[in-house]
């Protein structure tokens, strides 16, 4: 697949609409994380230097359709001038004029777009009044590619479109790690449950050569091989299923790899008494809250002999100690392979990042996505709407 880039486009003296997401954590009026924010900078500084002018377009919380004032983009255009170091002027409504009276280097924040109904439903003419402000559109929210939204889909149809820097930035990562991938691919599942993550083990057991799968779902796949997994968090009814998926990987010649062996305990806090046995060995009483040091050292040689390793999920209940020490310990050797230039490896999913980072191997990561339910389903196989948009 390929996408049109800024670099496709001729933007001189033109109005250059920029979908982004800055989509922010504020507190008491002041916003707390300015990592979205900063992630858009290459995109305006670089239609700007194109000679273009930057009006963005973005949403922010769920007001569904409704001025919310708490939720009015007013309160982040301050944030956004400060970040990136240009004026930043906001409009409410009167978008036309406001984009008529734009100076050169300045840049104009139109209001949160999900305060407009047609907003979220796709309307084509809201689209066309976003469309009549600008020449060129440019979608560099990824994170919002997932849904068809006027903003995202619909105006792509009116004007020439590309793919904003942070856009091509996650493409590019997202095809190297499962589009067109150096094999072997590794991919790692983990997290609560197998019922969240149906559509992500079937696309991956047709694509990768190793599936790890850890956390509670490994639970559930134990359960569906006759062992008893105690208390652990389970999902009993999806034992066909489980056993579906270890069929269907078996056929494509995908290797699933199983907890090899499993930290339990009685309690589920921190410093809990627990002890590491065999997977069949979980007492009655006690639940399976991480993976063993014999899984993590076959990880390990897995990930030694990959050249790509595609993550979601954690390997155990990571925010409670010790039961990190396994999603720690393979994020560990991700990142160390990674740094020695010996494996291509991306994550996404909003816990993954946070145990990516809890554990400190995020910087070496090659590609970290915050694009939650994007990032997910991408990695379902799933066509998103905003992206297939901007296909050449
Ligand atoms: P992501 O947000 O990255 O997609 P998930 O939300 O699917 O990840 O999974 C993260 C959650 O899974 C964490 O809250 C973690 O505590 C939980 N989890 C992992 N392993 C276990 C386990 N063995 N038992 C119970 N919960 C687990
Ligand atoms: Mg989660």
């Amino acid at each position: 697949m390929a996408w049109k880039t800024l670099d496709d486009m001729d933007l001189n003296g033109k109005r250059v609409l920029v979908r982004v997401d800055i989509n922010v954590p504020m507190e008491n009026g002041v916003v707390t994380d300015m990592t979205r924010i900063s992630r858009i900078a290459d995109t305006v500084y670089d239609i700007q230097d194109a000679g273009g002018k930057v009006i963005l377009m973005a949403h922010y919380g769920r007001p569904k359709g409704k001025v919310v004032e708490e939720m009015s983009l007013i309160h982040i255009a301050p944030f956004v001038a400060e970040e990136l170091g240009v004026p930043v002027t906001f409009a409410d409504s009167d978008y036309r004029d406001a984009v008529k009276e734009m100076v050169d280097d300045e840049v104009l924040l139109l209001e949160n777009l999900r305060f407009n109904p047609g907003e979220e439903a796709n309307d084509p003419e809201f689209a066309k009044r976003l469309a009549t402000l600008c020449d060129v559109y440019v979608n560099d929210a990824f994170s919002a590619a997932h849904r068809a939204h006027a903003s995202t889909e619909a105006i792509s149809k009116l004007r020439p479109s590309c793919a904003g820097r942070l856009m091509e930035e996650e493409l590019s990562a997202l095809e190297a790690a499962l589009g067109k991938p150096k094999r072997p691919v590794v991919a790692v599942v983990g997290g609560a449950k197998v019922s969240t993550k149906l559509d992500l083990l079937g696309n991956l057991v047709g694509k990768v050569d190793h599936l790890v799968i850890g956390g509670g779902m490994a639970n559930t796949f134990l359960a569906a091989q006759g062992i008893n997994v105690g208390k652990s968090l389970c999902e009993h009814d999806l034992a066909d299923t489980a056993r579906e998926i270890l069929a269907k990987a078996e056929a494509a010649g995908c290797e699933i790899i199983l907890p090899r062996d499993i930290v339990v305990a009685r309690e589920f806090k921190a410093g809990a008494a627990s002890e590491t046995v065999a997977p069949d060995a979980c007492p009655a009483d006690a639940m399976i809250l991480d993976a063993g040091p014999a899984t993590v050292a076959y990880i390990e040689g897995v990930l030694a002999n990959a050249k790509t390793l595609i993550w979601n999920g954690p390997l155990g209940a990571f925010e409670i100690e010790p039961f990190d020490a396994a999603t720690n310990a393979a994020a560990l050797a991700a990142a160390k392979l990674t740094k020695a230039k010996k494996l291509i490896s991306v994550a996404g999913g909003g816990d993954t990042v946070a145990a990516l980072n809890q554990a400190g191997a995020a910087a070496d990561f090659t590609y970290i996505s915050t694009a939650g339910g994007a990032f997910l389903e991408w990695m379902e196989g799933k066509e998103l709407p905003g992206v297939a948009a901007l296909n050449t």
